[in-house]
């Protein structure tokens, strides 16, 4: 999609380090990180909300999260990890392709608001 900056990073126009990459996704190092450790696990397929995902986008999305925790060495999940998907403006979502947060590496607060 034209003008998304993570459309931008999985084709390469925009340069980031890749710290992983598959057919489905990428996941980058996040550029304000709210954790010790804060990566972006990035679909290929640009979509925004989940509510748009076709059965195949599912999947795709499924086989994100089967990933991500063979990941572990490479992410630092070690002592635990918390994943998060923010939908909407209400959520704090800025970048409008669907993404997950992978935060890491120090005990985390159960604060949503
Ligand atoms: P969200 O607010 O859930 O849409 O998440 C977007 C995330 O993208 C935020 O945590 C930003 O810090 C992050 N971000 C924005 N620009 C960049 C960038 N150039 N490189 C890496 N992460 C970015
Ligand atoms: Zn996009």
């Amino acid at each position: 999609m034209e003008n998304c900056l993570f459309c931008k990073f999985v084709s390469g126009e925009f340069k980031t380090e890749i710290v992983f990459e598959n057919d489905d996704f990428i996941i980058i190092k996040d550029i304000a990180p709210k954790a010790k450790n804060h990566f972006l696990a990035i679909p290929k397929k640009h979509f925004k909300y989940l509510a748009e995902m076709t059965q195949e986008d599912s999947a795709l999305v499924g086989r994100i999260l089967k990933t991500i925790p063979t990941l572990a060495d490479k992410l630092e999940l070690g002592e635990g990890y918390r994943l998060v998907i923010n939908q909407g403006d209400d959520a704090g979502q800025t970048v409008p392709h669907l993404h997950i947060h992978v935060l890491s590496g120090q005990k985390m607060e159960w604060n949503p608001a």
